[in-house]
């Protein structure tokens, strides 16, 4: 029992550091779906923009951290554009990013990414890369 009081305490405060990163009210989103069927790259994430706030809604914050949603998205705020409850899903996935690299997590290895590749993208191409994967 004192282990899972620990772990919802755990939660309850990455919840509450994730609100106040993003600057965003978890509990204002209800659940209408618009932003997901907006998003350009829902389609390939793990959990979609309207299931990453359900998800945290719920305390299920380390699925949503174990999942793709963060990485893909581009930062366009068509969910934002979109949400009635004026919520921004792109902020709140932004925060779980700048979380994640705060850590000293990596996304991408830099020395992972083949030379020739390097060579032949844009310069902003590659700095933007480095500022959204590397920490
Ligand atoms: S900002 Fe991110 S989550 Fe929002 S619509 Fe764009 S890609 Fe999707
Ligand atoms: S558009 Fe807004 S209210 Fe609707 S599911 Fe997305 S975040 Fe929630």
């Amino acid at each position: 029992m004192k282990i899972k009081l620990a772990q919802e305490d755990i939660q309850s405060s990455l919840i509450r550091k994730i609100e106040r990163v993003s600057g965003e009210v978890l509990k204002m989103c209800y659940q209408c779906g618009n932003c997901s069927g907006g998003c350009p790259v829902s389609y390939d994430m793990e959990i979609t923009p309207s299931q990453v706030m359900r998800f945290l809604q719920l305390g299920r914050v380390e699925e949503v951290a174990n999942a793709n949603s963060m990485w893909l998205c581009v930062g366009c705020l068509q969910c934002y554009s979109r949400c009635p409850k004026g919520v921004s899903v792109a902020a709140v996935l932004e925060a779980m990013r700048q979380m994640t690299l705060r850590k000293g997590t990596d996304h991408d290895r830099i020395k992972d990414i083949p030379f020739p590749f390097l060579k032949k993208a844009p310069q902003q191409a590659i700095v933007c890369g480095f500022r959204k994967f590397v920490s």
